[in-house]
Formats: structure tokens, C-alpha cells, sequence
């Protein structure tokens, strides 16, 4: 199994860091957020070390999304939040803290248009749709 020795998720695999688990399966472990955005918020990791969805094998990739799939329910039906949000950050652009790749599922208890300090939000850039089909073309030649 693949583990990075100074990789915090491989410690709580490994039962060497505390955590709040949620649940264990096969390839795949649920836990708590130490710093969480809302109450409920869990993440969900594959046990072993990847870095980013780059590095997933897309099977481990479906197996992270299946428990992610029952943890979100459970937390639904557990938490009754408003709404979820599912978060996944690759590369430290894109905020990743903890590489060691992750979901987060993170409870939403406010009604969208009051404010809960979570922020998810972008502005739509204005594209011509000949934009979007350039972007499109470049990227289906590497879909495999
Ligand atoms: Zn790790």
C-alpha cells in the first residue's frame, strides 16, 4: 500500500492520528474534518496516498465517489442541512491544503442568499460559444 510518512491521512489510516471516523471500507476511509467548514463536514479519502485526481486511478476514483454517495445520504438524513456541497481541490492553486487526495462533503444550514462564511462561488466569465468549442476541441483530444 502505498503511504507518504509525513502525509496526515496516511497517519490516520494507519491509526497513527487520531480521527473521527465516519466509516471504513475496503479501499476507502470517512472521517471528520478537524477544521471544519459546518457541522457534518466530512471528507473522504482513498487509504492509499495519492496526491490529486491526476494521480487516482479512476477506479479508486469511482470507489471515493460510492462512499462519498452513502456518507452525503447519511449526513442528510443524520444533519438535515439545507444543502451539500461536494469540494475537491488539486494543487495548491486550487487551495489543496493536505495532499493526499480528498472529498469534502460540507453541510450547508442557511438558505442561499444568507450568509454562513463559505464561500464557493465564481463569477461567470462572458464567452462566445466559439470559445467554449475551442476549449472543448483541445480538451477531447486527450479524453481517453
Ligand atoms: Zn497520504
Amino acid at each position: 500500500m502505498t503511504r507518504d510518512e509525513d502525509c496526515i491521512f496516511c497517519k490516520i489510516v494507519a491509526g497513527d492520528a487520531p480521527a473521527s471516523l465516519v466509516c471504513e471500507e475496503e479501499h476507502t476511509l470517512a472521517f471528520a474534518d478537524r477544521y471544519p467548514a459546518s457541522p457534518g463536514h466530512i471528507l473522504v479519502i482513498p487509504k492509499e496516498h495519492y496526491r490529486d485526481i491526476h494521480t487516482l486511478p479512476a477506479e479508486l476514483a469511482g470507489e471515493v465517489m460510492q462512499t462519498t454517495s452513502r456518507v452525503a445520504r447519511a449526513v442528510n438524513e443524520a444533519l438535515e442541512p439545507k444543502g451539500i456541497n461536494l469540494v475537491q481541490s488539486n494543487g495548491v492553486a486550487a487551495r489543496q491544503s493536505v495532499m493526499h487526495f480528498h472529498m469534502h462533503i460540507i453541510p450547508r444550514y442557511h438558505h442561499w442568499k444568507e450568509d454562513d462564511d463559505i464561500s464557493i462561488l465564481w463569477r461567470a466569465l462572458e464567452v462566445q460559444r466559439t470559445e467554449l468549442d475551442e476549449w472543448v476541441t483541445r480538451v477531447i483530444r486527450h479524453v481517453r
